[in-house]
């Protein structure tokens, strides 16, 4: 073999974490590039793994691969804060959950059906159970920005290098891209991947490229840490929430990015007193601070994943990219350093859009 490959890694969010850890424990010469440690979208995450209703067949074996995935990581870097605490999700009409329950169980997800006195068995705080939900052991969450700043210093560990600086261009030679202009000078390199999160627009329309994809908001709530109340992910119709690794109960109302308003302090205030009236002894509850993030999601909601436009770029955007990072990392450092195509990326070009 030659000498090592050199990677630039644009981002540092939980996606250009994962894919720096696997870049740099495959042997490659890795920069990390970013203007913030931990993300952008990724702190203000929910940070929800999962494979739930929503999606194609082929898009859930992928998110479920990545479920997978998760435990593979944490074998190889113990101390990851992952919760494998489980779900009891009632955010569908009850013909749709069980329609939900029955086709993603015909997929191989292991959800179980629960009753209203199953659910308080399990979550004995919650004030009004339904009387029907589905549970599925298998999912949990991750603290998200720990999670990619353990990669990253993992990463650095293995020889990884961090420039904290803004991108402002890529570099172009002919057919191929070879570094990237910032604001701390220019850096060239064998590859760049762009795992920027929707800073990866910018960035590759300086070569002509166009990245399809959208930042809708979404707004997360966090109470003060406070003794155990919620034991796994709750997903209920007008709320879905948890509890942090810290004792935080974290909450948002939807997965669709709706709009928190002008007055966004008092739409958080509302969502908390709902997350209030929905928990058994909550008087000591009180909010801290709410986060409103913007996901990055590619026009039909898939990931976009691969090289794109030019050798030596390589393009890692997506929402559920909590769920996603750690196969779309290793995935993503097999592409770059090997130059196979990977089958089970095909859905996810660029090309699609085309
Ligand atoms: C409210 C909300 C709830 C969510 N819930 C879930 C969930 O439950 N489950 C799930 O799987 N996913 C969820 N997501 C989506 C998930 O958080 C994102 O898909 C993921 O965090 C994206 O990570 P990323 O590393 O690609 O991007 P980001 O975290 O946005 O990081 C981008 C990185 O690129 C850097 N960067 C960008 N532009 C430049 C530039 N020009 N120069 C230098 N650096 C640059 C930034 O500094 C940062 O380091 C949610 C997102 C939000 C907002």
């Amino acid at each position: 073999m030659g000498t090592k490959q050199h990677v630039i890694v644009v981002g540092a969010g939980i996606i250009g974490a994962s894919i720096a850890w696997h870049l740099t424990k495959a042997g490659a010469d890795v920069t990390v590039v970013a203007e913030e440690t931990g993300g952008v979208a990724t702190p203000n995450s929910f940070a929800w793994i999962n494979a739930s209703w929503g999606n194609p067949e082929f898009y859930f074996h992928f998110r479920r691969r990545s479920m997978g995935e998760w435990k593979r990581l944490a074998a190889e870097l113990p101390g990851l804060p992952l919760s494998w605490c489980g779900s009891i999700c009632w955010d569908l009409p009850p013909d749709r959950l069980e329609a939900y329950a029955k086709e993603h169980g015909g997929w191989g997800y292991g959800i179980e059906r629960l009753g209203s006195g199953e659910i308080s068995a399990r979550e004995p705080y919650l004030r009004n159970p339904p009387d029907f939900a589905v549970a599925v052991a298998e999912e949990g969450a991750v603290e998200p920005v720990e999670a990619a700043r353990m990669m990253l210093a993992d990463a650095q560990v293995r020889g990884a290098k961090f420039v904290s600086a803004v991108v402002r261009g890529l570099i172009r030679s002919g057919e191929r891209i070879t570094g990237v202009v910032t604001s701390a000078g220019m850096i060239e390199a064998d590859h760049v991947a762009l795992a920027s999160g929707a800073g990866a627009v910018p960035i590759a329309a300086s070569a002509g490229i166009g990245l399809p994809i959208e930042a809708p908001p979404g707004l997360i709530v966090h109470s003060r840490p406070l003794e155990k109340r919620l034991n796994g992910l709750v997903i209920a119709m007008e709320l879905h929430m948890r509890q942090t690794a810290e004792g935080r109960i974290i909450a948002g109302s939807d997965f669709g990015g709706s709009d928190p308003g002008e007055d966004r302090r008092e739409t958080a205030a509302a969502l908390f007193t709902q997350v209030k009236a929905s928990l058994l002894d909550s008087d000591s509850l009180t909010m801290d601070f709410f986060t409103v993030g913007y996901r990055p999601i590619p026009q039909d909601g898939f990931p976009i994943i691969g090289s794109c436009g030019f050798g030596g770029l390589y393009v890692a955007v997506m929402h559920s990219g909590v769920t996603l990072a750690p196969l779309v990392g290793t995935l993503a450092a097999n592409e770059i350093l090997s130059g196979e195509i990977d089958a089970s990326l095909a859905p996810f070009r660029l090309s699609r859009f085309a």
